[in-house]
This record gives structure tokens, C-alpha cells and sequence, in this order.
């Protein structure tokens, strides 16, 4: 019988630190983020103004934070995640079409500083495919073809008789205006230029 107590509390006392557990992983769960970012000029690619940015930050193609970085390109946002795959942060502003600067699944811990470059820095596979940023694959990245101002577009008709236009064409993402963008690159998947 006393054996039998012993166990009984032994139960209830890892129950408890079970629950403790589990509440408090739910308190970080639900705590917001704040990041400190800092916006760099890709050596490789100097086009684009960091100074004045706007910085968006989606989650799940939802907009959770947007803010503006400063003249030194330094930014900060706080938001409380839910759940979301991923966190992306994309830039637009002067000379700058929405583009995707980084991707993340986590953050390391509640206030996270984080550096961005603008172009995001190349990733390249061992084909020496450009890779995207979010989805990390190439299949469906295609080289930003700016042209003379005429949406180019190829035209699909699904088996259901609908037509729908990709801008895709001829292995190129068609950007269908003369203005140069900062973005060189378009996954196809996650829909974003980067
Ligand atoms: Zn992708």
C-alpha cells in the first residue's frame, strides 16, 4: 500500500512538471518578437537604396509587421507569431520592386538582431542553379527579364477551358516594364521576386 502511495505521488509530481512544461512552452510560444534589423548593400550588387527602405515581414503570405529602416538602413519590428511556416522579409522603395531579402522558419530567441543584404546574397546549387531564398530549390527560379514596357505573357488554357497568362516565357520571368528593378530573380512557387 505505501508502495503503491509512493508511486501515485511520483505519478502526480511528473504530471506536474509535464503541465509546467508544456504551459510554459506555450508562453514563449505566444510571446511577440522583436527584431533588431540591419540592412546591408550587396558587395556584388550595389543598385539598390538601403536608406528609407520599407520593410514588410509576412507570414503565411499575411502581413505581419511592416516598418520603414533609416537612413543607416537599421529597422525594427515586433510581432507575435502564430504558427506560421515561415517568416519572410521582403524590402520596397525607390528603384525597388517588393522583393524577398530572407526567410526564416524560427527565430533564435525573443529579440533576435538580424542582417539582411539587398539583393539578398546568391545561394547557388552544386549545378550552379540559382536557388530561392524561401523554398531553397531552383526548379521554378527564373532569371527577371525587364523589358520595353509590353507585358509579355505566355498564355495556358487548363482542361477546364479556363486561360490564365504566366509571365513566364521562354525560360524568363517577364517583369513587363522598362524600369530596372533591383530584384535579378522569380520563384515561380512562392510567387516573389528576389
Ligand atoms: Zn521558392
Amino acid at each position: 500500500m505505501r508502495h503503491f502511495k509512493q508511486t501515485l505521488r511520483l505519478r502526480i509530481y511528473i504530471l506536474t512538471i509535464l503541465a509546467a512544461t508544456l504551459l510554459l512552452g506555450f508562453r514563449l510560444f505566444i510571446n511577440p518578437v522583436h527584431i533588431t534589423g540591419h540592412l546591408k548593400r550587396n558587395p556584388k550588387d550595389t543598385s539598390a537604396y538601403v536608406e528609407g527602405i520599407a520593410v514588410i515581414v509576412k507570414g503565411d503570405n499575411k502581413v505581419l509587421a511592416h516598418t520603414f529602416a533609416d537612413r543607416h538602413g537599421n529597422f525594427e519590428v515586433t510581432f507575435t507569431p502564430d504558427k506560421e511556416k515561415s517568416f519572410d522579409f521582403f524590402v520596397f522603395g525607390v528603384a525597388v520592386d517588393t522583393m524577398l531579402i530572407g526567410s526564416v522558419k524560427t527565430f533564435d530567441s525573443d529579440t533576435p538582431g538580424m542582417t539582411f543584404y539587398i539583393p539578398a546574397l546568391r545561394k547557388k546549387n552544386l549545378l550552379g542553379q540559382m536557388l530561392c531564398p524561401k523554398c531553397s530549390k531552383a526548379d521554378k527560379v527564373y532569371k527577371i527579364r525587364y523589358g520595353d514596357g509590353l507585358p509579355v505573357a505566355t498564355r495556358h488554357i487548363s482542361e477546364s477551358g479556363d486561360t490564365t497568362y504566366s509571365p513566364i516565357v521562354n525560360g524568363h520571368y517577364n517583369a513587363g516594364t522598362c524600369i530596372v528593378g533591383a530584384a535579378t530573380y522569380y520563384c515561380d512557387r512562392d510567387k516573389l521576386k528576389f
